[in-house]
């Protein structure tokens, strides 16, 4: 343990982003002369340059490949700006329903954006990218992206990489890395409960992991069982709307929407009593997105399957054709934007973004936080510096950032402070069930056993949440276990006959 080790055997992990936080993740590992880059993402509670991972803290002409785990905005959003503003030169690897998802996020991000500057905007989902690149960017650089498939082995430059399904969100996955005999694996964000459409993750079979690299989202947290959480949900949805409010569900435009979508649908569909209430999933996205939800079925649960082969047996009997398949909603209907929403009576609305921070949610918020019979309902994990995030703690007032640009709202009753800023009552109620499919505490610390690597990297994850993993993880078993923050060099020996 205590004698030198040469510095060829060392492997060397840096985050310039998603260190000790969540948020803008990106992680570069190098080992005998590789260099491979773990994503490129943003940071929701930030904007323009300070969203960015610390890329000028790092040469990125020396990447050999980048490999992307999945679409949210904090593991891919920043790749056109690498592409297209960084010497980066190395190849960039994503799966088939990762790429086909990303490139329409990207390109309505950016539309968003110059709605949001040109006027206030009505429409749209994940308004993140602020100016780093412009569509021409996005469009230019797709060509540069590989495809991959899952639970298969891609060879660049001496570096074998394989992808496994992460759970998640459709397309994720976890990154089994082979440099010079030593086997990484990156778990990107992850879940193992069991969902209705996506695959759970599970370790990679009969493969020695010398390092692990693991997200830490929840620390050591337990989520409620999957069931109980389902029928918490319901509870807190149906009872807004039996007091006669408005039940917000501010949501990623695609991704866990989706699995909160079936969720609705089927209750709806054995709850007569809740059918006069509409479901609206209010996204520009929403039916490109479910057209790559209906081509990837291959990429989906057992569940799914048979829902589809179901719908097409049935369908081909039809006269016209047509099959009802586990995407096509019968009580959920899509909207493009709030111009034509009918506001009127109860009703529960999907909007996007995620964390609140502009866009279609901000402003259903702003009109809807007023009346205490309305309610918001978090699903997803809410990262520091956002609206999802200070709401929880249920302020008595929140700044409109929506509502005051253009024109007086006399009719929310705010109250003017200072030139223009502006705060709205809070009065609607607030509850959190998570549906962000991420392990919680225990999940995490099974697979990490299970996965049984010497070395173990905690990331994406908040300081305090990481720490209290840590301690856990070094109580139970012999291994090391880094936490490091943005820009820390780790430096880790691997001796030449552990990995021959
Ligand atoms: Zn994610
Ligand atoms: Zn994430």
């Amino acid at each position: 343990e205590t004698e030198p080790v040469d510095k060829a055997d060392e492997l060397t992990f840096i985050a310039l982003g998603g260190g000790a936080e969540v948020g803008r993740s990106s992680h570069i590992i190098q080992y005998k002369g590789k260099t491979v880059m773990l994503d490129a993402g943003v940071h929701p509670g930030y904007e323009g340059f300070a969203a960015l991972p610390f890329y000028d803290e790092f040469d990125l002409s020396t990447v050999d490949i980048l490999l992307i785990t999945h679409f949210h905005m904090d593991h891919a959003a920043s790749l056109p700006y690498v592409l297209a503003k960084t010497n980066f030169s190395g190849r960039v690897y994503m799966t088939h329903p990762t790429k086909a998802i990303y490139k329409w996020l990207m390109q309505d991000s950016v539309r968003v954006q110059n709605t949001h500057i040109a006027s206030s905007a009505t429409s749209g989902t994940d308004g993140y990218v602020n100016q780093l690149f412009n569509e021409q960017d996005i469009l230019n650089t797709l060509p540069m992206i590989q495809t991959i498939s899952f639970n298969t082995t891609h060879t660049h430059n001496g570096i074998r990489f394989t992808p496994y399904p992460a759970g998640h969100v459709l397309g994720a996955c976890m990154y089994l890395i082979e440099i010079a005999g030593l086997n990484v694996l990156f778990t990107g964000d992850y879940s193992r409960e069991d969902d209705r459409h996506l695959i759970p993750a599970s370790i990679p079979r009969s493969v020695r992991v010398d390092c692990l690299i693991c997200e830490s989202t929840f620390g050591i947290s337990s989520h409620i069982p999957r069931l109980e959480r389902e029928t918490a949900l319901m509870k807190s949805i149906t009872g807004i709307l039996n007091r006669g409010g408005r039940a917000l569900l501010p949501v990623f435009a695609v991704g866990r929407s989706q699995e909160l979508l079936l969720i609705l649908e089927d209750y709806w569909a054995r709850h007569e009593e809740y059918r006069k209430y509409p479901i609206y999933y209010a996204s520009s996205l929403a039916r490109k997105c479910m057209v790559v939800y209906q081509t990837y079925i291959d990429a989906m649960n057992d569940n799914i399957r048979n829902k589809f082969q179901a719908a097409q047996l049935a369908g081909s009997g039809a006269a016209d054709g047509a099959g009802n398949g586990p995407w096509d909603f019968q009580y959920i209907r899509s909207l493009k934007s709030l111009e034509r929403f009918d506001d009127v009576g109860g009703c529960v609305m999907l909007a996007s973004p995620g964390m609140m921070q502009n866009g279609v949610s901000r402003s259903l918020l702003e009109r809807w936080a007023p009346d205490p019979k309305n309610g918001v309902v978090i699903t997803g994990y809410s990262v520091e510096g956002t609206m999802a995030k200070s709401i929880m703690l249920e302020p008595d007032t929140i700044p409109a950032v929506m509502t005051n640009r253009n024109q007086p709202q006399g009719g929310l009753m705010s109250k003017k402070l200072g030139d223009d800023k502006v705060m709205i009552p809070r009065r609607c109620t607030v509850q959190e069930y998570s549906f962000a499919a991420h392990v919680d505490g225990t999940e995490n610390r099974k697979f990490i056993e299970e996965v049984n690597a010497p070395v173990v990297i905690l990331v994406h994850g908040e300081k305090h949440n990481m720490n209290r993993l840590k301690s856990r993880l070094l109580g139970l078993q012999k291994m090391k276990v880094y936490s490091p923050a943005n820009c820390e060099e780790v430096h880790i020996p691997f001796r030449q006959d552990k990995t021959a």
